[in-house]
């Protein structure tokens, strides 16, 4: 979370008189995705052309994020900068206009909030006296996007299958920013999985913010991801990532029915501390002797797991013996990577509330600094371990910059060099080594 991304141009586009819309996302992978449908719906229902360039662009979409108070700065002087720098109508989306929409008081920008995403293609054509010829998707039912963007990768397809959480841990804006748990319904999901395979993904990556809730509300515990996974990979062509999963409700069952062929050995689980005392205080429903039983079971269910982690440093409260009871979970060899988070106070969550335990900033940022330390050292310790073992290795688009050979992922999250002669899109099973791993790529 908190990274930022200029949705460019696809490949092939050309401008046109029709209006031009250029797209910017703060945040995370689903707010990604979301901006890349807005985009996409505006070129089909709207005939707009996307540009590379803001300056020529007659609207500006901006899909904030609100997780930290940086994240929310950042997204407020873009939408400040664009406005200054651009004669185009600037429309911010996202979550702070969901939660915080003060931020941008004064400010000459059209305001739609997460909860009018489905409607924002009209909102702004209706603002802008554009014609859309296409009716919207109906999304009755349906959590947004109806309709899955296909550009944001040429190999890689995201698809979106929840939305929203139904925890309340006490530091996290996502649940006021997002709602609770809703999951798109099992035919959408497999409609959409069965048109990206058609255009030719090798890799679906399946995002939501709770994954491990999906189904809940639509089929109680009837159906779940697991039983989706098995349907989805019943389509073929193309192996499956699974995005964030929330401890709370992960089972060893429910990794154990995922362990299958086609589901990629890498997960993405965060368990925010190691300290049962802070964990409790966050309103986190598991313990740090349970955690550490999860990553066991998923290396013995998944052979050459790469897990990675958020951790929050800095909670308040937290002691130096928190701190270390936090290194020690992460310590474990299932941990390949973390991303850190300072803790920070977000307005309307209980934490918010904790001024008086605040850790003081130094304590905070050298907190943080271990973490990230022991974080690169752990992806070279994975990458190590897995040399000479075999991996299912999907080509991308990027280059190494010596070789300027291809680079392509394994399944277990690790950057390889493809061999010579190897295609954007092949799917190569390939003998880790020295010579083709990537080792100084996060
Ligand atoms: S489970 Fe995750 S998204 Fe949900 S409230 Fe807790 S931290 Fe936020």
């Amino acid at each position: 979370m908190g990274g930022r991304i200029e949705h460019r141009l696809p490949p092939g586009a050309s401008e046109s008189n029709a209006g031009r819309i250029w797209g910017y996302t703060l945040g995370c992978r689903l707010n990604s995705y979301e901006t890349e449908a807005l985009l996409e719906e505006f070129c089909r229902r709207c005939g707009m052309e996307r540009t590379s360039d803001p300056g020529k662009a007659d609207i500006v979409l901006v899909n904030t994020c609100a997780v930290t108070g940086r994240s929310t700065a950042r997204s407020r002087k873009t939408v400040r900068a664009l406005l200054k720098n651009t004669g185009a109508l600037v429309v911010a989306t996202g979550c702070v206009v969901q939660v915080i929409p003060s931020e941008f008081e004064g400010y000459d920008v059209l305001l739609v909030p997460n909860t009018a995403k489905a409607s924002l293609v009209d909102i702004v054509c209706g603002e802008m006296g554009i014609e859309s010829p296409e009716a919207p998707h109906s999304a009755e039912g349906l959590i947004f996007p109806a309709i899955a963007p296909e550009r944001m990768s040429r190999t890689r397809a995201s698809l979106k299958i929840q939305d929203g959480c139904d925890n309340r841990c006490s530091y996290c804006i996502v649940p006021l920013a997002r709602g609770d748990s809703r999951s798109q319904p099992r035919e959408v999901v497999i409609a959409q999985a069965e048109t990206l395979a058609g255009a030719g993904f090798r890799e679906i990556l399946l995002t939501g913010v709770d994954l491990v809730g999906y189904g809940k509300d639509l089929y109680g515990e009837t159906y779940g991801l697991p039983e989706l996974v098995r349907e989805l990979l019943g389509i073929g062509g193309f192996r499956i990532r699974l995005s964030s999963m929330e401890p709370m409700g992960l089972r060893r069952e429910m990794l154990a029915s995922l362990a299958y062929p086609g589901v990629c050995r890498h997960l993405h689980i965060p368990v925010q501390s190691g300290s049962d005392r802070i964990l409790e205080e966050m309103g986190r429903k598991y313990t740090a002797k349970d955690i550490s039983g999860l990553f066991d079971v998923a290396m013995d269910l998944f052979p050459g797991i790469g897990i990675g982690s958020d951790v929050i440093v800095g909670y308040p409260g937290e002691t130096e013996e928190d701190f270390t009871m936090t290194m020690e979970l992460i310590s474990h060899p299932a941990v390949t990577y973390l991303h850190v988070f300072p803790f920070s106070p977000r307005p309307g969550t209980p934490a918010a509330g904790f001024r008086d335990s605040m850790v003081h900033p130094e304590t905070v940022t050298r907190r943080a600094r271990v973490l990230r330390a022991l974080s690169m050292k752990k992806r070279r310790v994975f990458r190590e371990s897995q040399l000479g073992t075999e991996a299912l290795v999907l080509v991308e688009s990027r280059k190494d910059e010596d070789t300027g050979r291809l680079i392509g992922m394994t399944d277990n999250y690790i950057p390889v060099i493809a061999p010579e002669g190897a295609e954007e899109g092949d799917l190569l099973e390939m003998t880790l080594g020295m010579e083709n791993v990537c080792w100084d790529r996060r």
